[in-house]
């Protein structure tokens, strides 16, 4: 970057000196313009041109090298502005790219590792039923952990296509909530604390798979990034013809630089190397694609005293109670 600094304030001085060049040419070719008067008229007593002419054109071509030069001069920063930006650009989704290889290599090993183990236990051992549950149920959460992933990458891969629809319907969002936490949701939660505050009979035009892929992706982030035995809340609340459902945490919170960037395709907060929870930075690029594609919105804010709620706010249906 300092290249680049350097690289413009050359180009400023640069341009400094030509104008001041330039300035100087008209000045000279103005000056020989009056000796050639001068010497046409062939008196060498008459008078040179008239002073006040001579500085009026002179300024005028000054003012004239001026501004023809700051024009090329500010053509050619933003041009040098734009190219910078594009560079940082590439820079930062090249190193995505990479961070997001190296997870999603981690990603899938691993619950193929844990499936392997839990399936090779059971081929080598006789074991009694406490332990084989135990090991099926493992085995089967890694899979579904590991088909989750698989849905997010294919997901992804149609929204970049522009290749995904959304099929919406009229549904009661109350009661999709409702049993979308009850059946897919609360039972893995087994080291939190989930609080629902579900309004009851508010409907809206949603996407059934979409909806369930948002709150799954919601719910996942506020496990991973919360501590053990905290609460996580899920209410479903009106707002001036809007709904809005939020998964409220008591996790460490995201700072406001990140809150901005959290949204980014393969953005994850933090360092690779130091990182300790799994994730791809899918989840929240595809959760705000999905709540806008239903012409909603997903915000991140503070919880209080600490953590983090996210929001997505979709329009209500107005006739609620009637249709
Ligand atoms: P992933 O969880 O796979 O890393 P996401 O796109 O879901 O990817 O999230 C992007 C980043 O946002 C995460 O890496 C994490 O740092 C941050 N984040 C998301 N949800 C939360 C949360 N509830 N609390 C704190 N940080 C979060």
């Amino acid at each position: 970057m300092l290249v680049f600094y350097l690289l413009v304030t050359y180009v400023i001085l640069q341009f400094g000196w030509w104008a001041y060049l330039i300035y100087d040419l008209n000045k000279q070719i103005l000056l020989q313009k009056q000796e050639i008067v001068q010497l046409e008229t062939e008196h060498f007593d008459a008078p040179l041109l008239d002073h006040g002419v001579f500085t009026q054109e002179l300024d005028k071509r000054f003012w004239m090298v001026i501004g023809e030069g700051s024009i090329f001069l500010l053509i050619l920063i933003l041009g040098a502005l734009t190219i910078r930006k594009t560079f940082v650009k590439e820079m930062a989704l090249s190193k995505m790219h990479k961070n997001f290889l190296l997870s999603i290599t981690h990603e899938l090993n691993s619950p193929i590792a844990s499936i392997k183990l839990a399936l090779q236990t059971l081929e080598k051992r006789t074991l009694d039923n406490e332990k084989r549950n135990l090991l099926v149920s493992n085995a089967l959460s890694e899979t579904s952990r590991l088909a989750s992933l698989v849905d997010n990458i294919l997901l992804t891969t149609k929204i970049d296509d522009s290749n995904f629809e959304l099929h919406t319907e009229k549904i009661d969002l109350s009661e999709l909530l409702q049993s979308n936490l009850d059946r897919s949701i609360a039972p893995k939660l087994s080291n939190h604390h989930l609080i629902t505050k579900i309004e009851k009979g508010h409907f809206a035009a949603v996407d059934f798979l979409a909806f369930a892929s948002i709150l799954a992706n919601l719910m996942e982030n506020a496990v991973k990034y919360s501590p053990e035995k905290s609460t996580i809340t899920v209410s479903l609340t009106s707002q001036q013809n809007k709904l809005i459902v939020a998964v409220a945490d008591e996790g460490a919170g995201i700072s406001e630089a990140e809150k901005a960037r959290i949204f980014d395709k393969f953005y994850r907060v933090g360092n690779e190397d130091t990182r300790k929870t799994k994730g791809t930075g899918l989840g929240l690029y595809i959760t705000k694609y999905l709540v806008r594609a239903h012409n909603g919105q997903l915000i991140v804010r503070d919880n209080q005293p600490k953590g983090t709620v996210f929001e997505v706010h979709i329009n209500q249906f107005q006739s609620d109670a009637t249709e």
